[in-house]
């Protein structure tokens, strides 16, 4: 299947004018009234309304570095390391709700720090590794019916790790950083992440050493 950059036949870092330029070049060979391929103009319009719209752009581009992510193969999990263990961030929050007072609400750290140990082979060849993230789901017991649940103890959602693919950008250095907006990934079961952004750090491996 088609990206839409390539159905619009630009470049990823196309600017609103080149999309703009490329959208008004294609509408005219495909418009329905002049072809009959009107699924067509209907496909380039759809791409057009995406890449336009900065946030709709951005949603786009991190799904498909998601999508992308999947076909690579994804780096063992001993090769990220955290700042800050998954334990350590339950911890916080319930520190959190103590010196707030707060019983209910939703604690959010802007970040989660994150060290990725890669090749840089892997690097180049694009890679991916799976992170988890604490998150409220909803629980599996009750359904989120909260009702004499004794799981979730009438929350209807627990705390759990979910296992977020992230891609590695492949044109960075060593100790360059990137962020991933947590917040905007959209999973497949509810899932309220307990971060907004992951944080991710990259360590280039010499690969004449041995033992990782
Ligand atoms: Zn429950």
């Amino acid at each position: 299947m088609k990206t839409l950059y390539e159905l619009l036949n630009v470049n990823t870092n196309a600017d609103n004018k080149d999309i703009k330029r490329a959208f008004h070049q294609l509408a005219k060979q495909y418009h329905p009234d002049l072809s009959s391929e009107n699924s067509m103009f209907l496909k380039i319009l759809d791409a057009y309304k995406t890449l336009i719209d900065d946030k709709k752009r951005k949603l786009y581009n991190t799904a498909q570095l998601c999508e992308q992510a999947k076909r690579s193969p994804a780096l063992p999990n001993n090769r990220v390391s955290f700042a800050v263990s998954l334990q350590d961030l339950i911890d916080l929050r319930c520190f959190y709700r103590k010196t707030n007072g707060r019983k209910s609400g939703h604690f959010r750290p802007k970040g989660y720090d994150v060290c990725v140990h890669l090749t840089r082979s892997e690097l180049e060849n694009g890679s991916y590794v799976k992170i988890d993230i604490p998150a409220h789901v909803i629980c599996p017991s009750c359904g989120g019916d909260r009702v004499h649940c004794s799981l979730c103890s009438h929350r209807g959602h627990i705390l759990k790790a979910v296992t977020v693919p992230v891609p590695i950008p492949r044109n960075l250095e060593d100790g360059d950083m990137f962020y991933l907006p947590v917040r905007k990934l959209r999973q497949k079961e509810y899932a309220y992440f307990m971060i907004e952004n992951l944080y991710i750090k990259i360590k280039i491996l010499q690969e004449h050493i041995h033992g990782f």
